[in-house]
């Protein structure tokens, strides 16, 4: 099976999942999108409102903020894929429950499984939490980290950006910094040569 047929298949899975209870006031599962041939996957926490209104991730204005970012180190969305640690809404956004992340993690494992990332972006504590359980978002952003074959890169996540300056500033510094880490995947595991924000205009 190609990687693509992987995904597929796992998003047919995905989406008749009863593994936990979250598919029942779900409209629609979020099992994730992108470039099938990527090395570059990024893992938030969980769709929200407009995520489960169009069974997409990052389709709000959290999401905006990602395309933006990703604009700002020479990428589109469609040269990474993107997905989340848990694919139904939990209700009213409220945090998964260690319960669920187990459950859902089984799906997320088969997705990197099937890609084989180099690099995968944390956004947020839930995500970087699952690959890196002890170390806290406000220590080791912008920092990348190996983790068995790939390279963790942890960020903090967009939606947390709208709510607080510093934070945006942060995320849009932790962007810049890793803009060859991000640019050449298949190279980050020197975790070598970063670039600095060197002149451009920031976002905030
Ligand atoms: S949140 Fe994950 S584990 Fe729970 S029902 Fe949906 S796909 Fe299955």
């Amino acid at each position: 099976m190609t990687v693509r047929e992987e995904l597929l298949v796992l998003r047919e899975k995905i989406d008749s999942c009863q593994r936990c209870d979250l598919y029942k006031l779900a409209n629609h599962s979020v099992p994730g999108e992108g470039n099938v041939e990527t090395k570059i996957v990024f893992v938030g926490e969980a769709p929200g409102f407009y995520e489960d209104a169009q069974g997409r991730p990052f389709v709000g204005n959290a999401g905006k903020l990602l395309n933006l970012l990703l604009t700002k180190v020479g990428l589109v969305r469609e040269d990474v894929f993107i997905t989340n640690v848990i694919k139904h809404r939990p209700p009213e956004n409220r945090d998964p429950n260690p319960g669920e992340v187990a459950a859902c993690t089984f799906w997320l494992e088969q997705q990197l499984a099937a890609i084989s990332p180099k690099v995968l972006v944390t956004l947020g504590k839930w995500s970087l939490n699952y690959f890196l359980p002890t170390k806290k978002i406000s220590q080791i952003h912008g920092v990348p980290t190996k983790v068995k074959n790939m390279v963790v890169l942890p960020m903090y996540h967009p939606a947390a950006a709208l709510r607080n300056l510093k934070i945006a500033r942060e995320l849009e510094g932790d962007f810049l910094k890793n803009k060859d880490i991000l640019q050449n995947p298949n190279t980050a595991g020197d975790l070598g040569g970063r670039s600095e924000e060197g002149g451009q205009q920031s976002l905030f």
